[in-house]
């Protein structure tokens, strides 16, 4: 029987995929590679622009206040880090950062998930009884009968 291998790749994109989050985390990712911790599902999200939620609608916007922010305090703080002043200010552009400020929390909620999401390494398995090996070799060997 074939030894067969699943490949760290594999594994992080089924267990990234596993992670439930507002986030569509594995959409933002092409190469898994390239992915070593929550550090760099981070930068490949924020550069995508994962995190840029935009909220429109006025009645979208205002339901999505009222239901997160209804004293306005948090969005009204977001949107003076960025340097915004009352007249360029909406509700569209609030609940947009508050929106977008609530889904960079929740990936930090999730940081330490997604490390070890992220903390895989390939496997071989025995196609005979699907036995796991971290070892090719030993895979290989699981099943064969002993040579006298
Ligand atoms: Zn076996």
């Amino acid at each position: 029987m074939e030894t067969y291998k699943v490949s760290k790749e594999e594994k992080i994109e089924k267990n990234l995929s596993e992670i439930k989050s507002d986030i569509d985390i594995t959409y933002y990712i092409q190469d898994y590679s390239d992915i070593q911790d929550a550090d760099d599902v981070y930068e490949i999200i924020r550069d995508n622009n994962g995190f840029d939620a935009e909220v429109i609608y006025y009645s979208t916007a205002i339901s999505y206040l009222t239901e997160h922010d209804p004293s306005l305090t948090e969005s009204l703080g977001i949107a003076e880090e960025f340097g915004y002043t009352i007249d360029n200010l909406n509700s569209e552009t609030l609940a947009s950062l508050l929106k977008s400020r609530h889904l960079e929390d929740e990936f930090e909620d999730l940081r330490s998930e997604i490390n070890d999401a992220c903390n895989v390494e390939d496997s071989f398995f025995c196609g005979c009884c699907e036995i796991e090996y971290d070892d090719e070799n030993e895979a290989d060997e699981c099943c064969e009968p002993t040579e006298e």
